[in-house]
């Protein structure tokens, strides 16, 4: 029940396997276990305290996971795409004994006391520890890792994983693949995300060779995927949109020999970009993962045979799964209304979750689990009679139009259906008369042609007139951050400036 007992197996059965590719470097299962193991013995030495890291994807990556399971520390990944200010804010509130980084980032930081600063490569090239260093905390409670959220709703919060709920999570939801040695999986996705915490541990259970690609690139994707024989790969939506929108744009072949499974997840998969992306990759079995921090990752799964069945059926009941994350993985997923009754199949409620891969903890703010052990996530959705789940945005985008809640989930699905349409946000903008109203922000295909008053009957033409945009605003691109989250609050911000600039 500690997650260093993964790379114990792994170095214990294919030591020699490669474990990290980044750029030239290699590490094999051994030596990423000596290293790590190295590191566990200067982190005790440091004061056995947090273990923080700043840097953007490499081989200390994996070794800062496993050191600080191996020393019994928390290990706490950094989001390096923030201020120096609310960095400084963050580090602050780990107070880390040790922080791993590189002389770029070094600059952003304010030392504290009792932090002590060490350069990536010369965490990669401390002494050599024998195996005695090893002391994992055995107590399954033990806490791996303190991740902040992306903050995309509010503040970060600083959510806890136990060993436990990571374990859970390994074990329940990835196949042990341990055989085949040809067995590889490109990471595009950052350190600080969940979803590169369990990349690291799912390759490692796997023994997969792990490829780093820190930034990603769709022309840099496609030769890492061919030189290094690639056979497994997850990205966030809009990187396979780009990767889409490259190999249409420039017809390269979307030729990947080696390539059998692509999972995706973080943010809504828009459908033109996973049919478009099936088409090109007829052998891929495509995988919809949805999860969140709270939950070590992925709760709900559309495999690849729900992809094949959906995008062959003619039954439109069958065909929409391909717009929803599948059934739910190892854990409980159930549906409630405000006042916290369980909903039945096809009724639309906040999601809830239960298993023991669910922390649903914060550091300061406690569990958040209610005594049944569920966890509220903050999405809407709803379940089919099949267990399909739907998602329908988070609720606190919800628009709260004269007391009438719209999810603009819902808005933004009909005017994506319009062919001029590439992207699309649908946010609350203040309203003397209704409180709320919803406006869009509109992002159109470079040929496409469309005009507000006809986006607007589109709305009214399928929904109900309270859903009609008050205002659309054309922009050249919307914006996401690095894990594909589309960034609402920037949207509501400026669309709402933007509206009482024009009224004044
Ligand atoms: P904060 O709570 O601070 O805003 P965050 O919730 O954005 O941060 P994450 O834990 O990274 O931080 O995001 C989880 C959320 O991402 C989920 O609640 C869901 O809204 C969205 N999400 C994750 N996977 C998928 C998916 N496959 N399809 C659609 N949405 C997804």
């Amino acid at each position: 029940m500690n997650i260093s007992t993964i790379l114990d197996m792994a170095a214990e059965a294919f030591g020699d396997r490669v474990a990290v590719v980044s750029g030239e470097q290699r590490l094999s299962y051994a030596q990423l276990r000596e290293h790590a193991l190295s590191a566990a013995a200067y982190l005790r030495a440091s004061g056995a305290g947090y273990l923080a890291l700043l840097d953007v994807a490499s081989p200390a990556t994996p070794v800062a996971i496993f050191a600080a399971a191996y020393a019994g520390v928390p290990y706490v990944p950094l989001n390096y795409r923030l201020t120096a200010p609310e960095l400084n804010a963050l580090v602050a509130r780990v107070a880390p004994a040790v922080l791993v980084t590189n002389a770029e980032y070094r600059q952003l930081l304010t030392p504290h006391d009792g932090m002590q600063l060490i350069d990536r490569d010369a965490f990669m090239a401390l002494p050599i520890a024998g195996d005695e260093v090893a002391q994992p905390d055995e107590d399954p409670r033990a806490v791996a890792v303190q991740l902040f959220t992306s903050g995309t709703t509010g503040q970060p919060k600083a959510a806890i994983l136990r060993h436990e709920n990571l374990m859970s999570y390994i074990v329940g939801t990835v196949e042990f693949a341990a055989a085949d040695e040809a067995d590889a999986i490109v990471v595009t996705v950052p350190p600080y995300h969940i979803a590169g915490i369990s990349a690291v541990l799912s390759s490692t259970y796997a023994c997969r060779r792990m490829v780093q690609l820190p930034n990603f690139d769709p022309r840099a994707w496609l030769q890492a995927m061919r030189s290094e024989n690639v056979s497994n790969a997850f990205l966030v939506p809009t990187m396979l949109g780009r990767i889409v929108e490259h190999l249409d744009a420039s017809g390269e072949a979307p030729a990947l020999p080696a390539l059998r499974a692509l999972a995706y997840g973080g943010g809504k998969m828009p459908l033109a970009t996973i049919e478009r992306a099936m088409q090109l990759f007829p052998q891929v079995g495509f995988t919809n993962a949805y999860g969140l921090t709270e939950t070590s990752s992925t709760i709900a799964v559309l495999g690849p045979d729900d992809h094949r069945a959906a995008a062959a059926s003619d039954d439109p009941r069958v065909r929409r799964r391909l717009s929803s994350v599948g059934r739910a993985a190892a854990v409980e997923i159930e549906i409630r209304d405000d006042e916290g009754r369980v909903l039945g199949a096809e009724d639309a409620g906040m999601v809830y979750v239960r298993g023991p891969q669910v922390s649903g903890e914060y550091q300061s703010l406690g569990s958040q689990l209610d005594a049944d052990g569920w966890f509220p996530t903050k999405d809407r959705g709803y379940l089919d009679a099949d267990g399909y789940l739907f998602l329908d945005g988070r609720a606190d985008d919800v628009i709260v139009r004269g007391g009438e809640n719209i999810s603009p989930g819902e808005i933004e699905d009909v005017l994506l259906a319009h062919p001029a349409v590439a992207d699309v946000a649908c946010v609350a903008i203040p309203d003397a008369q209704w409180g709320e109203a919803v406006a869009a922000a509109v992002v159109l295909h470079a040929d496409g042609v469309a005009s507000v008053a006809e986006l607007q009957e589109l709305v009214r033409a399928r929904l109900r007139s309270s859903r009609v945009p008050q205002a659309v605003v054309f922009r050249d691109a919307l914006p996401y951050n690095e894990t594909g989250k589309i960034l609402r609050r920037v949207i509501r911000q400026e669309l709402a400036t933007q509206v009482a600039a024009a009224a004044a």
